[in-house]
């Protein structure tokens, strides 16, 4: 049984990605930093002309996976 409670500290576990959404998200083909992952694939369809949104939605993902997409991918480039 789950309430919506106020306890978050149990929440966070190593790779669970639940709020990204609106962290500073780095462009994952240059340099550029948006305000947020969706920001970054705004940025990537115009600069890069790379719409994952688009890919997503022929792979199924919806808006939400496809954010986690973008942080996998980030993960992958840039090696932190
Ligand atoms: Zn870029």
């Amino acid at each position: 049984m789950e309430l919506n409670g106020e306890r978050e500290e149990d929440n966070y576990s190593e790779g669970d990605e639940e709020d990204q959404e609106s962290e500073p998200c780095p462009c994952l083909f240059c340099k550029s930093e948006q305000s947020s992952a969706a920001a970054t694939l705004d940025h990537c369809r115009e600069e890069h002309l790379v719409d994952l949104p688009r890919i997503a939605t022929q792979l199924h993902y919806d808006h939400y996976s496809c954010i986690k997409l973008i942080n996998y991918i980030r993960k992958q480039v840039c090696c932190s």
